[in-house]
Parts: structure tokens; sequence; C-alpha cells
């Protein structure tokens, strides 16, 4: 961790953040540093700076003050305040009335379902069969359990999560995880097996057929792989472990390169996809397009509008 107190005492230029400490005061409030913030347009003290970041970081409320947007992403804050790297605090940036699946913000959302009233609506229809005037259903929403790839304490877990599409998974996992961080690991290598047919995971000790890891999920969805050479007792009676792909973590580029090639509707509002955002690992990334242009942004490390 670097030691930051130094530039708060000391008059000067902070060459990791590149800003400027003085004096403000020097006869009321002597050995006080300060600095100019150019996206609040005042100049802060380190404390003043911190609180500001911490609020912006603060899981948000439909009374956050606007102004504090303006701190999330901050390059300075990130440096000044290594202790807003810890991924508890870095709770959810999701407005309260945005829908987990369609992303939609302007249609009352169920709290039971984190959903709005039309994809609320479109799942009951979906259970039902049918649609209200008992005809088929164009769009049913079929809910399968997603894999997501998420530190705990620093270590890769997985954790089944039932969604319509990849990218509700990962909003479902920010939702019930406070400062959840993603991975995009596998359990172990994937292995083709001709003889049966599909791809298999491989224990890293044994990479043989008898080295095919199995799963146990248990009722919150958290999946332990289990070699059965390493662990034979433990693998007894569970079932052969599935493979899917990992958790996308994916930088901007990659994200634009992909949605400018599926992508043919103009996107109006800010859009979450399935990628995650590569620089924190705590986002997926959105899009949206002005015109010809498509944006992708993080709504943690880039600055809000
Ligand atoms: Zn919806
Ligand atoms: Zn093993
Ligand atoms: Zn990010």
């Amino acid at each position: 961790m670097r030691d930051h107190t130094n530039a708060a005492t000391q008059s000067g230029r902070d060459h990791t953040t590149s800003i400027s400490w003085y004096e403000k005061f020097p006869e009321l409030r002597p050995n006080v540093q300060y600095f100019d913030c150019s996206r609040l347009s005042a100049s802060l003290t380190r404390e003043a700076c911190h609180q500001n970041w911490t609020a912006a970081y603060a899981r948000r409320k439909d009374d956050t003050p606007l102004r504090l947007q303006k701190c999330q992403g901050c390059p300075i804050g990130r440096a000044l305040h290594d202790g807003a790297n810890d991924p508890s605090s870095w709770a959810d940036v999701r407005l309260s009335n945005e829908c987990l699946r369609c992303g939609r913000r302007d249609l009352r959302v169920i709290p039971s379902t984190g959903t709005c009233v039309s994809c609320w609506n479109r799942r009951r229809e979906t259970e039902r069969g049918h649609n209200a005037r008992g005809g088929k259903l164009v769009h049913p929403i079929i809910l399968s359990p997603r894999r997501v790839g998420l530190l705990v304490d620093g270590k890769p877990t997985w954790r089944l999560i039932d969604a319509h599409h990849e990218g509700e998974a990962l909003s479902r996992a920010i939702h019930q995880i406070d400062g959840a961080k993603f991975h995009g690991q596998q359990p172990g290598q994937s292995v083709w097996n001709k003889r049966v047919g599909r791809f298999q995971y491989r224990c890293d000790k044994h990479p043989g057929e008898f080295g095919t890891l199995c799963e146990q999920v248990d009722s919150n969805g958290a999946t332990e792989y289990v070699c059965p050479v390493c662990r034979p007792r433990a693998a007894k009676d569970l079932p052969e472990a599935r493979v899917c792909s990992p958790t996308s973590i994916q930088s901007r580029e990659f994200v634009k390169e992909v949605m400018r090639t599926y992508c043919v509707e103009p996107i109006e509002s800010w859009t979450a996809t399935e990628h995650v955002c590569d620089r924190c690992e705590h986002y997926p990334l959105q899009v949206r397009t002005i015109g010809k242009q498509l944006h992708c942004r993080c709504p943690l490390c880039d600055q809000a509008e």
C-alpha cells in the first residue's frame, strides 16, 4: 500500500495523482493542505475529498445529491483513498428503479423479483403458458441457472443464479452481494472427451479422465468443484460438473467491437452488457448509441453524466 500521509502534510506536487497540495489558509489553518478539485470546482482537504468519495460510493438512494456522481470513477479519489478500493465499499451504483432483466428505468420495479412490471408480466405469462388473451407467447421468459465467477476473500468461487440472460445474472449477483467482484476463471482445464462426446473439467493434479470434476451446488447456488481422485468421499454421488463459459471480463474496445458487429438497433439509454469492466471487475460495461457513435462506459470507473 502506498503511503499518502506525506502528500497531505507537505506542500507540493503529488506525482501519483498530479495534484498540487498547498496551504490555503496559512494563518487560520497552518499545515492544513488543500488541493484544487476540478470535478467539484472546489479546493478540498484530503478529509473532505474522502467524505465525498465515500458518499459517492455508498448505496445510492433517491436523495443522494447529484453532485456526488461527479466523484464516481475519479482517479484522484481512488489514488488518495486506498480503502475505497476495498470491494466492500464499492456498493451498488445502480439506480433502485432499474429493472434487473431489461434495464428499463421508467417502469415500477417489483421488489420481490427486481424486475419491472412488464418483465414481471411476461414471466407470469410464461409460467401460465399463454398471454392475457390466451394466445401464444412470442418472447417467453425462461429462467435457467447461469454461472457467475465471484471472488470471495480474494479466491475464485462460482455461483449459479437463475436468470433470463447472462447480464441479468451479473446484475443479480451485484444486487445480492455488496461489492461483488467478478473473475473470468474456470474451475479446471476444460478438455474434450472424445469417448463421451463432451467437454469436461479436469483436476490440475489429475488431468486424465478419472480427474473429471464433479459439482456440488448448495441452496444458494454456490458451486463447489470436487476431484474424485483427490477427494473420493466428497465426490461420491455427485454429478459430473457442467462445463460453461467463464464470466466475461472485457475491455471497452472489445465490447464496442462486439456491439458494432452484432447490434444494429440504436440503444437510447445506457444498457448493461454481459461483459464485466476489466478495470474494476465490479460492474458490467454499459453501451449506448448517440447518432452513429457507439459509446461504452463502466458506471463505476467512468464519470456519471
Ligand atoms: Zn424489465
Ligand atoms: Zn485431483
Ligand atoms: Zn469499472
